[in-house]
């Protein structure tokens, strides 16, 4: 298959960690890789975000990245984008000139706008199949971001609409699908096909960081408020009061080292509130780290901690399995899929640190269970998210976008031919 993916502000080729640079790039930059290991022709289209970026960028034999001319050249928030998303699929259209690909595959409402308006340009009236992705919603983060979310206003009505004129969408959990169905979208057509990890690098075996205390917990991610560290942070006293006092929480993530330079606000918030709750000296932010040192870290927690209001998908916790280590995991959202209560971590309730204390206290108390739940996770994570499976799953969902379509043209042509 030739497969166009669209994804307009998180390129496979950025560095992880930042603001708007987290899951989304993993996943289109694993989920291409694993579709042209396949035997399949990729090529991802993203916005051109900094002057100096080629045109085009062969990462192997069947996958490239295309920079797409749309606003300015620089990091531009994602949320602030909707206005170019013409001129990318002005720019997709032309690079796809008369060799359309067999199906376009948009990642983020954004992106599925670009890939509609592109897949319905040319000249036979024929579209090319289109599958999206959402990987989070407007109505879920509307729900728990209130006021803070910086979504532009015609999300509202352009999500839905990107839902109800896709070929097919795959879902990464099953809560997603119910949230789809609440916007009033066709569950019919909707797949379910998770988020993988990347089991070559993510394993059990492997060295792992020297660590300065005698426990070590983990959290990971997008320095964000709604990834819940400070939760993690609120914990810690309470840790402390249940006899765990030697107990060192290591953050990782935000803009490259800002969060250690302390030019980070989030990652400030978090250092105040912990000095405020006397903390402070349990508390290590590590800023941005790339991918390679990551299972090195993780390996060296005794608990990777996952607790955000909600979670799209989340593949934090899906690397923390893969490495053999239990995850604290807030119960929302994909985190409800990956994560299996007392069979590969601990569910808690969200926004809940008497409830995140008392679970890191039962695994740090608990040697032999922590041994469990990490042998339980890695084996899950072997067997059921290996990128290779998910784009086996996503092949199926493009497969049966193109069959709809061609029923589609069938249909059109019987029209044609009885007026
Ligand atoms: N990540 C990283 N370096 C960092 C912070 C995060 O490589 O400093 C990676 C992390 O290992 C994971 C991804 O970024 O692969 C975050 O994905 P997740 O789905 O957990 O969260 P999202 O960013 O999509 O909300």
């Amino acid at each position: 298959m030739r497969i166009s993916m669209v994804s307009e502000h998180a390129s496979p080729l950025a560095a992880l960690g930042g603001v708007d640079a987290g899951g989304q790039n993993v996943h289109v930059a694993a989920l291409s890789t694993a579709l042209s290991r396949r035997g399949h022709h990729v090529t991802v289209y993203t916005r051109r975000d900094a002057a100096d970026l080629p045109a085009r960028v062969r990462i192997m034999p069947r996958l490239e990245v295309v920079h797409v001319d749309a606003g300015p050249a620089k990091h531009v928030p994602k949320d602030e984008l909707l206005p170019f998303m013409g001129k990318l699929a002005d720019g997709i259209a032309k690079d796809w000139g008369s060799r359309r690909p067999d199906v376009v595959h948009g990642h983020f409402w954004m992106s599925g706008l670009a890939s509609l308006d592109a897949a319905r340009r040319g000249d036979s009236g024929l579209h090319v199949p289109m599958v999206q992705t959402f990987h989070a919603l407007g109505t879920v983060k509307r729900r728990h971001q209130g006021s803070q979310d910086t979504s532009p206003a015609e999300r509202e009505w352009l999500e839905p609409y990107v839902g109800r004129a896709a070929d097919r969408i795959i879902a990464t959990c099953s809560d997603e699908v119910f949230e789809l169905k609440a916007m009033g979208i066709n569950t019919g057509k909707i797949s379910i096909a998770p988020c993988g990890v990347d089991l070559d690098l993510f394993s059990a075996t492997g060295d792992s960081e020297a660590r300065p205390r005698t426990y070590r917990i983990l959290s990971v991610g997008r320095l964000v408020p709604r990834k819940g560290v400070d939760l993690v942070i609120q914990a810690l006293p309470l840790l402390r009061a249940a006899g765990f006092d030697d107990v060192e929480l290591l953050i990782v993530g935000g803009e490259g080292d800002a969060a250690v330079t302390g030019a980070d606000p989030e990652g400030s918030r978090l250092m105040a509130l912990a000095e405020e709750l006397g903390v402070a000296n349990q508390v290590s932010l590590r800023g941005q780290l790339p991918r390679e040192v990551m299972p090195g870290i993780l390996r060296s927690a005794d608990a990777v901690v996952c607790t955000p209001w909600y979670e799209p998908f989340g593949i934090v916790p899906l690397e923390a399995m893969a490495c053999g280590v239990p995850v604290v995991a807030a119960a929302v959202g994909g985190l409800r899929d990956t994560v299996v209560d007392r069979k590969t971590g601990l569910h808690v309730p969200p926004k809940d640190p008497e409830a995140i204390a008392a679970a890191v206290a039962e695994l740090l108390g608990a040697p032999g269970l922590r041994s469990d739940l990490g042998k339980a996770g890695e084996k899950r994570a072997r067997s059921r998210y290996s990128w290779d499976r998910v784009a086996a799953e996503s092949e199926k969902a493009y497969q049966q976008a193109m069959a709809g379509n061609a029923a589609s043209r069938e249909l059109e042509h019987m029209k044609g031919a009885a007026l």
